[in-house]
């Protein structure tokens, strides 16, 4: 139910990705392992606890915000409960075993350690968020040297269908035409936001091999992701999690 990036874990950091369902069922909102955090807090609870579990931390000290597709970053320290009620879309996570998480159904959450300070960031990255610049905002507040960076599940160039307009603005923010994979029909293109992710990585100093993408497109993985412009307003969301360690 987890997926993990080997440079993540080889870096000290337990973090996850979650993913398949017990059974082969296809994720649906109220499904197994749905992080949405509109449902039942005995359920939300139980998949916490079970992610917790797998992954290796304290659910209690899990960090999140309130995402609204924007560049705040929060500080994963406090109550989580007033946290989670901040709007913003990256956690930042400074001491021992806090947890910072992101939810995600197509977005992609980007992971990212500061091996050196022990310091860790989850980082929900939309095409707004990646043309608002909310990875450059995250890796400001991380203010870490040597980062490795993961780039989980999300939709693929595959199924990321645009208008010619909303690609080339993604394109020009992270200044890489390739991220335009195709132009086609009336004005659509279709666009690697995951490339975009890495470029924009990449112009804020991270070296390419410290940047693994996991792969995974949530929308043709039927059996293993969520994915909200596959199932509407039924997708639940996966958590992207990070724990910091101590330095
Ligand atoms: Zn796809």
């Amino acid at each position: 139910m987890v997926e993990r990036a080997a440079n993540l874990t080889k870096a000290g950091f337990f973090h996850g990705f979650s993913a398949s369902l017990p059974g082969g069922e296809a994720p649906r909102r109220g499904a197994s392992a749905d992080f949405a955090l509109g449902r039942d807090p005995g359920s939300l609870a139980s998949d916490y606890a079970a992610l917790g579990a797998a992954v290796g931390f304290d659910a209690a000290r899990l960090y999140q915000v309130k995402q609204v597709h924007g560049t705040k970053t929060h500080l994963a320290e406090g109550d989580p409960r007033e946290v989670v009620a901040c709007e913003g879309d990256a956690v930042v996570a400074r001491s021992d075993g806090a947890v910072a998480g992101v939810r995600v159904a197509d977005c992609v959450p980007v992971l990212v350690a500061c091996p050196s300070l022990g310091a860790a960031a989850a980082i929900h990255a939309g095409w707004r968020g990646v043309v608002r610049g909310v990875v450059p905002a995250a890796l400001e507040l991380l203010a870490g040297r040597g980062l490795v960076a993961a780039i989980g599940p999300s939709i693929g160039a595959c199924c990321f269908e645009v208008s010619i307009e909303v690609g080339e603005e993604i394109a020009s923010a992270v200044d890489d035409e390739a991220v335009i994979v195709a132009r086609y029909g009336e004005g659509k293109a279709k666009v690697d936001l995951r490339r975009a992710v890495r470029a924009q990585l990449r112009g804020l100093g991270l070296a390419d091999d410290a940047i693994e993408d996991v792969g995974g497109c949530s929308v043709c993985g039927r059996d293993r992701y969520h994915s909200y412009r596959r199932d509407g307003d039924e997708s639940g969301r996966m958590l992207a999690v990070i724990v910091a360690r101590g330095g």
